[in-house]
């Protein structure tokens, strides 16, 4: 895993890592047989019909075998998908790099459970114990808390500068190509807007909440998730269909006594659980630029012609480059401008559900997360300076000066 680290500079992969669940013991006593073997850390394969069991290495047969950053089989445990993707980089956020984590995959591949976590963990066998519940999404903010307070007990490491570290959370969802505020009572839909100049997408009017431990954005993403559930369509229908954003914004104040400069760095953690993948599978094959069907969800299909575009034209360098990916196409794709134009840290996890019955939804899948592969990141270039440098108030001087006499 070393990509994972990442490098001081130039472009580098996105992440791609797949993750298999279990059958259930429900599927199991189906009949339902898995057409998916994890060979190793980092390879896969899928086969139609015929019992992967009876896969050889030297035979490949109708096997398809694929390999990614990480591939996590189905008695992976909570801990190592977070450890694998998203742990390397919540302290990349402090040092004021953009980082999105986003779960593709069909309804009932895992996304959920990968993403937030499940109440009730489905085990191999029948009477399987739940160990741990936690997905990525409180993971990576109890991670985040605990450097934050580290760093405020470290200080900047400058004698003169005070550092202070504040973050706030909003929470959103696509459905229907309207993006609704799940932290606000209010359901008008919101619009984005775009700063050119800055190429900054911002959603007008969403609520942003301060918030000073994990478990007070735990508390706002069941509100929020409660919201979702309101919806007339009733709550399977919506977070199938609909992308979930959480968006944290970690905001580090740098105030120097002695100059009286005051800078001001933001950087965004997205971690996003997408809509089921199974009705964009239909059409979803050899990378062709996918139309928009009846059924088929807009932004979805947005997604995949943004990372076609993106994986084709950075294979062929010198090509049309990545000005003509339509990121205005859909409110997902438009909202993760940033994110898919490289100036940030991207981690995409596969979910597959390796039922047999499920083989072209995963295979789909498997096939939508290699060509992920090919996408360019220059995450260090994702700084966003919020307030240019200005001299201090008489007020805020003296609140420096305290905070030195307390140090
Ligand atoms: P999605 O969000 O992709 O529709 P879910 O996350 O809701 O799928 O998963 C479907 C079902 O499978 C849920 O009951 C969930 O608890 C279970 N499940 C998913 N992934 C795992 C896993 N890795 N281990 C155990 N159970 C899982
Ligand atoms: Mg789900």
């Amino acid at each position: 895993l070393s990509c994972l680290a990442g490098g001081d500079s130039g472009s580098e992969n996105i992440v791609v890592a797949v993750r298999v669940r279990p059958l259930s013991a429900t599927e199991l006593a189906e009949g339902k047989r898995s057409c998916c073997d994890v060979l190793t850390r980092n390879t896969l394969v899928i086969r139609k019909g015929a019992d992967p069991g009876a896969y050889l290495r030297s035979q490949k047969g109708s096997a398809n075998e694929y390999s990614f950053d990480a591939v996590f089989p189905p008695d992976a445990g909570q801990s190592e998908v977070y450890e694998g993707t998203a742990k390397p980089h919540i302290s990349e956020l402090l040092e004021g790099i953009n980082v999105t984590v986003f779960a593709y995959g069909a309804t009932g591949a895992g996304k959920t459970h990968t993403m937030m976590g499940s109440e009730r963990v489905v085990g191999v066998r029948a009477g399987d114990e739940p160990t741990e519940v936690s997905g990525i999404v409180p993971q990576s903010l109890v991670e985040l808390f605990r450097l934050l307070t580290a760093r405020a007990n470290i200080g900047s490491g400058q004698e003169d500068e005070a550092e202070t570290w504040s973050v706030r959370v909003g929470y959103l969802q696509v459905y229907n190509e309207q993006i609704m505020d799940l932290l606000s009572d209010s359901s008008k839909p919101l619009k984005i807007n775009e700063d050119p100049a800055k190429g900054v997408v911002v959603v007008a009017g969403l609520a942003e909440m301060e918030v000073t431990s994990s478990e007070e954005v735990l508390d706002l993403l069941r509100q929020g998730n409660a919201n979702r559930r309101t919806e007339a369509t009733g709550a399977n229908q919506v977070s199938s269909r609909s992308h979930a954003v959480l968006q944290v914004v970690v905001t580090r104040t740098l105030e120097n006594a002695v100059s009286g400069n005051r800078s001001v760095r933001e950087s965004k953690l997205s971690l996003i659980d997408l809509a089921g993948s199974e009705r964009a599978s239909a059409t979803n094959n050899r990378g062709e630029q996918l139309r928009q069907g009846a059924n088929i969800n807009k932004s979805l299909l947005s997604l995949a012609n943004c990372i076609n575009a993106l994986a084709g034209n950075r294979r062929r360098r010198g090509g049309k480059g990545p000005g003509n990916v339509k990121y205005r196409d859909s409110k997902l794709t438009h909202l993760l401008k940033a994110s898919l134009e490289g100036r940030c840290r991207l981690v995409m996890i596969a979910n597959v559900n390796p039922s047999h019955v499920f083989f072209d939804d995963s295979h789909n899948t498997l096939k939508y997360a290699n060509r992920a592969k090919n996408i360019k990141v220059d995450p260090r270039t994702t700084e966003s300076v919020r307030e240019a440098s200005r001299l201090l108030t008489d007020k805020e001087a003296k609140m420096a000066k305290d905070y030195q006499a307390l140090k």
